[in-house]
């Protein structure tokens, strides 16, 4: 028996840092989207009662710090199963990129083994546990648009937004997550309009969400790595409507409307920046098959 499973990326489209919570979190408010740049799981039972983990990338572990062991040894003990599982990666997400890649291993692997130990347990109780794991896991459970508030764990769902075409570009070098949320300086923030963000989303209104575009990240990251800036140069030059720095980055995307300008960024990149992907974003409980 096996199952398989999708595990999109996703972007932010506003990521605000409010402040530094007594538990050392800092407490976050980001409106988040899939696009259609996934890995692909493919989750085996096998006759050992272990949790094996396959990937041909070398960024990724094959032990027990790879995000999708953990959650699958986290459902495994929680539900006192004594039944063993391959969990196959085909890594398609460039690895440590502000793409939440691991994240959303982890949210498929949870979701996949649901269906395969037939636990039947709701998105909701996924995500409760996938917050175990990490904070955007939570997000990745629930696979959609939504605000994450919390450290990241506390979902309401949105519709899908406006349609369009984003461009992915990844310079070479990968970013910690947990280094540029220590560089922050919460007291320089420009805080960006997030309730205007969610409006746009729900409005469906494409202008009003490219001007609300914001991510308070990109003061630590744009000055340590202008390659980052570059990137976002070079797409506003060559016709984005919007552009901006992922999670903590170094992946920049941009917005676009018409496909032949996605084309347009698309092919002016190439031969500046390794990886370059035109993706859409993916709507709400819309199918990934
Ligand atoms: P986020 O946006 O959530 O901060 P990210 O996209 O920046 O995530 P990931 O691709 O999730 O970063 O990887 C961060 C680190 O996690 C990697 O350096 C890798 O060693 C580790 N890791 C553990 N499991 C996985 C996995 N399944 N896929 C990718 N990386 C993983």
């Amino acid at each position: 028996m096996y199952v398989l499973e999708k595990a999109p990326a996703k972007i932010n489209l506003s990521l605000d840092v409010l402040y530094k919570r007594a538990d050392n979190f800092h407490e976050i408010e980001m409106v988040m989207t899939t696009v259609d740049l996934a890995d692909r799981l493919e989750i085996t039972e096998i006759n050992e009662n272990r949790i094996k983990i396959e990937s041909e990338n070398r960024f990724v572990p094959n032990d027990e710090r790879n995000l999708a062991y953990r959650a699958a040894k986290l459902l495994k003990d929680s539900y006192g199963i004594r039944r063993g599982v391959n969990i196959k990666i085909e890594k398609l997400i460039p690895v440590a990129a502000g793409l939440a890649g691991g994240s959303s291993d982890a949210a498929a692997t949870l979701r996949g083994l649901n269906r395969l130990w037939s636990l039947g347990l709701s998105t909701r109780e996924l995500a409760k546990l996938g917050a175990k794991i990490g904070s955007d896991v939570s997000f990745c459970v629930h696979n959609t648009t939504a605000i994450a508030r919390g450290r990241g764990e506390v979902i309401t769902e949105l519709p899908a937004p406006p349609a369009c075409w984003v461009v992915l570009a990844k310079p070479t070098m990968g970013v910690s997550t947990k280094s540029v949320y220590q560089q922050l300086n919460l007291d320089s923030i420009a805080h960006p309009d997030t309730e205007g963000m969610v409006r746009s989303v729900m409005l469906g209104d494409y202008d009003g969400m490219c001007n609300r575009l914001g991510n308070v990240l990109e003061d630590v990251t744009l000055p340590s790595y202008p390659e980052v800036q570059q990137i976002k140069t070079q797409m506003s030059l060559s016709g984005a409507d919007a552009v901006l720095m992922s999670g903590s980055g170094p992946t920049v995307f941009s917005l676009v409307k018409q496909e032949s300008r996605a084309d347009r960024i698309y092919n002016s990149l190439r031969g500046f920046c390794d990886e370059v992907y035109v993706v859409r974003m993916l709507g709400y409980h819309q199918s990934l098959d």
